[in-house]
């Protein structure tokens, strides 16, 4: 696997996103939770003006609105006000804090001043808003670091241990394969939740899913004006996530002790398993299996139908697919999990892009795609600049990936698979459906359907059999 070599020290187009960003869109996940950025309300305009052209639903972002004498002095005073003017406004179950690269860098001690505000809040006499705090330094992290340090405050605040969990040691009961579970799903569409729940649902599991933005992220239309949608996961059941019988991570474990699952596992024993993202027939197959070891029960009917029709699929499109060569990009686990996929319909994912820092992506990729039989390049904290420069020597039929792309694809003059997060210059995004059988199934369709329609377009009689 040949490994891209850093050639330039500034950053042009990122590939990836802003670490509150990820933050505000996994407390949307929780129910009654209004984010909150402590900076200036630049941050929290970009915020919701991005998460508002993919969701297409209002997203309301408090700001702690920083000023000049702020960066000086200090933002304790704003960040008062705010919490303040937020449990008045939208009498919110919990507000969610998240630093800026401003806070961060002018050293903010915000944890300092969330707790001294709780002391002070329950020295007289309680009520209001539980706040969560997250620190999301933009340069230090991905909108994945900011997505995951937010649900691991959410989780670290209010998960509980049963009372009775006292008195027995840690996993005693949590061999069984019998039990609640924690289901951690990452930043997936709200398409994507629901399918999670269905599947969920299907093995009569019970379960909480962290977060779960499926309703509050894409709901339905109001007759009057609501400040806070319905919705999300309930914090009873964050609180249960301390109890359940284990985790399941629909990621990697590259996050470390940053994300709650190996949070919970540390601190209440609740054993973690990192399936990651279930795109594609070996994938998904793991999370399955993961699901019939949680529930003890056999993949139920409609499921092994849905493989059998997506087996199916592949087989009747592989003339169209087979030996074409894409750029895949995004979020490390999503890029892993694309990667993987192509790899069984016969694509070669020829380069391999993550605005993440990750020293074993390329290792990952190399486990992720067995049937390769070229060597993709696999590139790392990169930028889309250097991914077109790199993509014009290796012979592109497609582009897969999120909105950022589409330059790269019209340089390259070949056809754009939308899938990810941002999805801002078409209608739907939220509604991709990426996982399981179903989902890798409309993914296969979107590569085929895109690889026929250019040949279509790009031929001199228009046939309409391909
Ligand atoms: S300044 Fe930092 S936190 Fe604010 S929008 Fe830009 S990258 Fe995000």
């Amino acid at each position: 696997m040949k490994k891209e070599a850093a050639s330039f020290t500034s950053t042009r187009n990122a590939c990836k996103l802003c670490a509150p960003l990820g933050a505000s869109v996994a407390w949307y996940g929780i129910e009654g939770c209004v984010p909150l950025i402590h900076g200036s309300q630049g941050c929290s305009t970009y915020i919701r003006r991005y998460c508002i052209s993919h969701f297409r639903e209002p997203m309301d972002v408090a700001s702690s609105n920083f000023t000049e004498s702020s960066a000086i002095f200090g933002g304790e005073k704003n960040l008062r006000a705010a919490i303040e003017n937020v449990a008045r406004q939208y009498a919110p179950v919990s507000i969610g804090v998240a630093t800026t690269c401003l806070t961060e860098t002018i050293g903010d001690d915000v944890a300092r001043y969330v707790s001294e505000y709780e002391r002070d809040r329950l020295a007289s006499g309680g009520g209001g808003p539980v706040v969560f705090h997250a620190s999301t330094p933009s340069y230090r992290g991905t909108h994945m670091d900011g997505f995951h340090a937010a649900v691991l405050a959410a989780v670290r605040r209010l998960a509980v241990r049963k009372p009775d969990d006292a008195s027995r040691p840690a996993g005693a009961d949590r061999q069984t394969g019998a039990g609640r579970v924690n289901l951690f799903p990452g930043f997936v569409s709200s398409e994507d939740l629901r399918e999670l729940r269905e599947i969920l649902d299907s093995f009569g599991l019970s379960y909480a899913m962290i977060p779960d933005y499926s309703e509050t992220l894409d709901g339905e239309s109001w007759e009057t004006f609501r400040k806070l949608p319905g919705g999300g996961t309930p914090v009873a059941a964050v609180a249960s996530a301390g109890s359940a019988a284990a985790s399941l991570c629909l990621y990697s474990d590259s996050f470390g002790d940053a994300e709650a699952a190996s949070f919970l596992s540390g601190e209440f024993g609740v054993p973690a398993r990192y399936v990651g993202m279930p795109i594609g027939v070996r994938n998904t197959d793991a999370l399955f299996a993961a699901l019939g070891v949680a529930s003890g029960s056999a993949m139920p009917a409609k499921w092994g139908a849905a493989r059998g029709r997506l087996v199916d699929a592949y087989i009747d499109g592989h003339k169209y697919c087979f030996g074409k060569r894409a750029v895949v990009y995004g979020e490390e686990d999503f890029v892993l999990a694309l990667a993987s996929f192509l790899d069984e319909i016969g694509v070669v994912p020829a380069l391999a892009v993550t605005g993440a820092k990750s020293p074993r992506f390329a290792e990952r990729l190399r486990e992720a795609t067995p049937n390769c039989r070229v060597e993709p390049f696999v590139s790392d904290d990169a930028d889309f600049a250097t991914a077109l420069e790199r993509a014009r020597e290796l012979d592109i039929d497609l582009v897969v990936g999120n909105s950022k792309g589409y330059y790269v694809a019209r340089n390259l003059g070949v056809p754009l698979v939308r899938c990810g997060f941002p999805v801002h210059d078409r209608m739907g995004g939220q509604r991709i459906l990426h996982l399981g059988y179903r989902g890798t199934l409309s993914l296969f369709d979107k590569v085929c359907n895109a690889l026929m329609e250019d040949r279509q377009a790009s031929a001199k009689s228009g046939y309409t059999y391909i």
